[in-house]
């Protein structure tokens, strides 16, 4: 393949001076662009929005129509960043990995969690994010098994602030052929933990957290949600399961209605912080799907939300930050104080909005 075809279709570069990969998908531009609308608190107040290419029955970008669904909707997503049907090829121009591009094929869904447009993770039932539980688990199984795939991605990104403008309650899974970044670092950083100490990083992590308990939000049977001793983000909080296990698909059913449990009281706590809908980006981190067994790898999710001081103040990473090193002001023992002295009940069930 040529440099020009290689630069048409979805492609890796890599960064010779950090070592990273950037995922590039120029057909991409071909995408709708809604432009701006007008910033709200994130949740919707009706239940069907006729706009919304989310909602059951609506007519979507690319011309397909959603089934009139009743819990959740998985679709390949009309404008995917990845795609399965790309030409394997690869440049390095200078011959020392300086220009140096890779194919990239993958795949990219999305992931409604409710019909109910006015709903989110926090405002729904445990049952019905089990539910969410469940397609993840069998999104990952069953995406990960095509033999281009693999490494899945499973995330959301809620809030206008993160880049999310429709407030229907829905995460992605991007699914592709190389590891990316920071599930690479963290396989690295765990394997050679466990080729070290024959033990593994979260496992002997989590049993330090549960001891020194300062940085626990909250804690059910099977998962742990604190802030970790690292944690960037004002809030940030790590998900980590109480069993060592790799992937959802090993979760039974009791961990799986457990996670779905923490998810609902992590994400009302995050509610209740600022008295609006939070906005955040999270994602799992499980093990690659590429047929190699990954006994190091400790299944875990992050959320990193921006807010700072009030539902408008958020944290930027600039200056400093862009080109030396994060840094934070409030620590991360004060943050997971705040989250775990935050009532358990939703604001809005208390108080009317
Ligand atoms: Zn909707
Ligand atoms: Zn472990
Ligand atoms: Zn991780």
């Amino acid at each position: 393949m040529t440099l020009q075809k290689l630069d048409a279709e979805p492609h890796r570069r890599f960064n010779p001076l950090t070592q990273d990969w950037v995922l590039v998908s120029p057909h991409r531009t071909q995408r709708p662009w809604k432009g701006r609308t007008e910033v709200t608190d994130g949740a919707a107040a009706i239940a069907y929005d006729p706009q919304c290419y989310l909602c059951p029955g609506n007519q979507r970008a690319g011309g397909a129509r959603n089934p009139n669904y009743t819990s959740t909707f998985v679709f390949t997503n009309d404008f995917a960043a990845l795609k399965p049907d790309v030409e394997p090829a690869r440049q390095d121009c200078s011959g020392r990995g300086l220009l140096l591009s890779e194919s990239e094929a993958g795949t990219c869904k999305v992931v409604c969690f409710s019909p109910r447009h006015d709903l989110t993770l926090a405002r729904m039932t445990v049952p019905e994010i089990v539910k969410v539980v469940d397609v993840w688990a069998e999104q990952y199984a069953e995406i990960g098994s095509q033999p281009y795939i693999n490494y899945v991605q499973i995330f959301e990104n809620r809030g206008e602030m993160m880049g999310c403008s429709n407030p229907h309650p829905h995460g992605q899974i991007w699914a592709n052929q190389t590891i990316p970044n920071e599930p690479r670092k963290e396989h690295e950083s765990q394997l050679a933990y466990l080729q070290k100490h024959s033990t593994c990083l979260l496992c002997d992590y989590l049993e330090l957290e549960r001891k020194a308990t300062d940085r626990m939000v909250v804690e059910n049977d099977h998962f742990v949600a604190l802030v970790p001793f690292w944690a960037v983000w004002p809030f940030e909080v790590m998900l980590v399961s109480k069993r060592h296990t790799s992937d959802l698909v090993s979760l039974d059913s009791a961990e799986r209605v457990a996670l779905a449990d923490i998810f609902k009281q992590l994400t009302t706590r995050y509610d209740n912080l600022f008295e609006t809908s939070f906005p955040y980006s999270m994602g799992f981190h499980q093990a690659p799907t590429d047929g190699e067994r990954y006994p190091e790898w400790h299944l875990h999710a992050h959320f990193y939300p921006p807010l700072l001081r009030s539902a408008t103040i958020r944290k930027f990473m600039v200056g400093y930050e862009m080109l030396a090193s994060p840094q934070r002001d409030i620590t991360p023992e004060l943050a997971a104080t705040t989250l775990r002295n935050l009532p358990a009940a939703h604001y809005t069930a208390v108080k009317p909005r």
